[in-house]
């Protein structure tokens, strides 16, 4: 671990927000990552908060969406961010689950965003894995549920609150009810809040927190995932570790593994798209790309190189 953290700590020591890039390097950036996607054999995608943050989905910041739609919620409890409300302490569970409903009715009616449906595209006729840690179901929609491992869970789901077992159940049916049964209300109706039927506690959106059940879903993604790096690695194809719209809050769970595996494995690269990161690990050098620009801009570029090559080809 003391290596990896001195990794870590290297990368932090570089630096903080990059400057911008100019036009021309920023079309050489995403012309050396279209090569080196076009010769993966094998792509583990890590995707982070910036990619629904591309797509126009803002949980953190006050947006039109918030303005529109949650503005009676601010109005009797203060808080401006979808995310802020995830975290506000309510006076009573019928508060809280008003505001859950609200919000995720919202994610499942939000149209997998262009970023994704971009993504998927140029995964297309590869093998390939996408680990996140986002909780939004962008990930969940876009792609094969084969081909994914929710790091945090998901919020189109329900667990018991204990939890006391191994359960998820949709979370949209119970949503619609309470929402159904507020009209212009902002709390929820008590004989409507969701309860586990084994132990009678409270059910809890399934995202990390203390209690978030890693259970047979949860592991079965952790399986099939290390068992696609551990086979893609071994086969001595290519294998590039991109790296999409990871922030600064849980670098152990996407940025130091794939540093780590790209470090201890010849054939591995590390290709990173985010805004506001500009340099990777030297011990990565000559196999490592940051291409330092907004994912939907680079998605963009990367789509229309590719189609160049199809036509060339
Ligand atoms: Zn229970």
């Amino acid at each position: 671990m003391s290596r990896l953290m001195g990794l870590y700590a290297q990368h932090l020591s570089a630096g903080v927000a990059p400057p911008a890039v100019d036009e021309e390097t920023l079309a050489r950036q995403v012309e050396q990552a279209a090569n080196v996607l076009a010769r993966a054999d094998a792509v583990v995608c890590g995707i982070g908060s910036g990619m629904s943050t591309a797509c126009g989905y803002d949980h953190y910041g006050r947006s039109a969406v918030f303005d529109g739609r949650f503005a009676k919620f601010e109005r009797v409890h203060g808080f401006s961010s979808l995310m802020d409300g995830l975290y506000h302490l309510y006076a009573s569970n019928e508060e809280r689950w008003g505001f859950l409903a609200a919000y995720s009715a919202h994610l499942e009616a939000a149209p997998v965003g262009r970023a994704y449906r971009q993504l998927a595209r140029l995964l297309e006729g590869k093998e390939y894995f996408v680990l996140t840690t986002n909780i939004d179901g962008q990930v969940r929609r876009a792609f094969p549920g084969e081909n994914v491992w929710l790091f945090q869970g998901d919020f189109g789901f329900l667990q018991c609150g204990q939890p006391c077992c191994d359960e998820l159940v949709p979370a949209l049916p119970v949503a619609r009810a309470m929402l159904d049964a507020m009209g212009d209300g902002i709390a929820a109706p008590s004989d409507l809040l969701p309860r586990c039927p084994h132990c009678g506690w409270l059910r809890a959106p399934w995202v990390r927190d203390h209690g978030f059940l890693e259970g047979d879903a949860w592991r079965d993604g952790k399986r099939r995932y290390e068992r696609f790096v551990s086979d893609a690695l071994a086969s001595g194809g290519r294998v590039v570790f991109l790296e999409l719209g990871v922030g600064g809050m849980t670098p152990s769970i996407i940025e130091i593994p794939f540093w780590e595996m790209t470090r201890t494995n010849s054939n591995a690269f590390y290709l990173r798209v985010n805004m506001g990161k500009a340099s990777e690990p030297r011990q990565l050098e000559g196999r490592s790309l940051t291409v330092t620009g907004d994912i939907a801009d680079v998605f963009d570029m990367l789509t229309h190189q590719r189609e160049k090559k199809e036509q060339d080809a």
